[in-house]
């Protein structure tokens, strides 16, 4: 093969890991450098009191950056909540759904999917208003095209599916419904107005730092929904009222997603990284449209920014494909066993070089084994 490891850094390699994820070269230096003593405090994040005046500085800076980011309105909340994006699977219907109320879900891939299999073990009804696995989730159906139930007390939605690699790249319609986006895999990627959601929430593994912490950003007026009795860890109130902090957060975790949003602002903020993702993306999917021998999963005005998929024209090509990419110095190009073939994910940090390794990549192997 000759697509060539171009050098990077610490020996570093292009990783296209869907989460866990590549992080900024310049976030992790920062890390690295603070591990002994953090500022000058003597000790490190990871060792000090997340009741220290230090870590409240710390948690109340990421979140002042991230409103900043985001333009999060003021009546909005911004919480770090443990447990992943999949506990808010089952927290959103037992802290927002009324007792006996419905609601809807929109399902066009996995995570959706899982969502409502959550949300069906709580009391109360869930609408599945489109599920696209006829196509084998392959698109997204424009939000203002559904049948909406009148009687909704939310609806669900995934932005960015992970695994098939279908994306939202609008926001829902101002029309009156409380809209809660599971946006794991795209938050930061694109801009968005906050306004238009009810809920929006992420894990924080795949655009802005490693595992630990999962992002919740709640309509202040929703609270009132949530019922009383709920387990103290579970109920966003008791969140809200503690700021994140009824127990021990995960301080590493939300201390790396403050540096990845000063990252963020220092390189321009979502609008930058807007415009580098789609230029990311287009080199992959230049390789993909321009061939006969790769093919895209999601339909076109679908296609996920972030997690790439493609299939080739046999498994065992594809199989070939991810064993010479990673002699290439391409690392976890193979997609989920649902989808097969490959995804390339390329989040916020991942570098532009890197896409256009990978596409040069594509084209000799096609070359060779087309
Ligand atoms: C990764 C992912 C999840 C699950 O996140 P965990 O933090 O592992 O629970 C949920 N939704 C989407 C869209 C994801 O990409």
């Amino acid at each position: 093969m000759s697509a060539t490891i171009t050098s990077q850094p610490y020996g570093r390699i292009y990783n296209f890991s869907a989460g866990p994820c590549t992080l900024p070269v310049e976030v992790l230096e920062e890390a690295r450098d603070s591990i002994m003593n953090w500022n000058g405090f003597g000790a490190s994040v990871l060792e000090m009191s997340h009741r220290s005046k230090a870590f409240e500085g710390i948690l109340d800076s990421a979140i002042a950056d991230l409103r900043e980011l985001m333009g999060i309105p003021a009546n909005y909340k911004v919480l770090f909540l443990q447990g992943g994006a999949s506990l808010q699977f089952s927290m959103i219907p037992m802290n927002l759904r009324p007792e006996g109320a419905s609601v809807d879900h929109i399902v066009t891939g996995a995570w959706g999917k899982k969502s409502v299999e959550a949300s069906n073990l709580y009391g109360g009804k869930t609408n599945v208003i489109y599920d696209a696995k006829e196509s084998n989730y392959n698109h997204a159906p424009a939000l203002t095209s559904l049948a909406i139930s009148p009687d909704n007390s939310y609806v669900y939605f995934t932005s960015n599916e992970t695994i098939q690699g279908v994306n939202y790249l609008a926001d829902p319609a101002n029309d009156g419904n409380v809209w809660i986006c599971d946006m794991s895999s795209d938050i930061l990627s694109r801009e968005v107005n906050v306004s238009r959601y009810g809920m929006i929430f992420a894990g924080v593994q795949k655009n802005m730092g490693p595992a630990g912490a999962v992002l919740a950003i709640i309509r202040e007026d929703l609270l009132e929904r949530v019922p009383s009795g709920l387990p103290p860890m579970l109920d966003y109130k008791v969140m809200v009222e503690n700021g994140s902090m009824y127990n021990t957060p995960p301080c590493w975790s939300i201390y790396m997603c403050g540096l990845v949003y000063k990252w963020m602002m220092r390189n321009g903020g979502v609008a930058a990284m807007e415009a580098k993702n789609e230029a990311k993306a287009k080199l992959i999917y230049d390789a993909i449209d321009n061939s006969s021998f790769y093919k895209g999963h999601a339909v076109a005005q679908n296609r996920s920014r972030m997690n790439i998929t493609f299939t080739l024209p046999t498994e065992d090509l594809g199989k070939k494909f991810v064993a010479e990419a990673k002699e290439a110095g391409m690392i976890e190009l193979n997609g989920h066993r649902s989808v097969g073939g490959c995804r390339a994910s390329v989040y916020n940090a991942f570098p532009v070089e890197g896409c256009q390794v990978l596409a040069d990549f594509m084209r000799s192997f096609e070359a060779a084994n087309g």
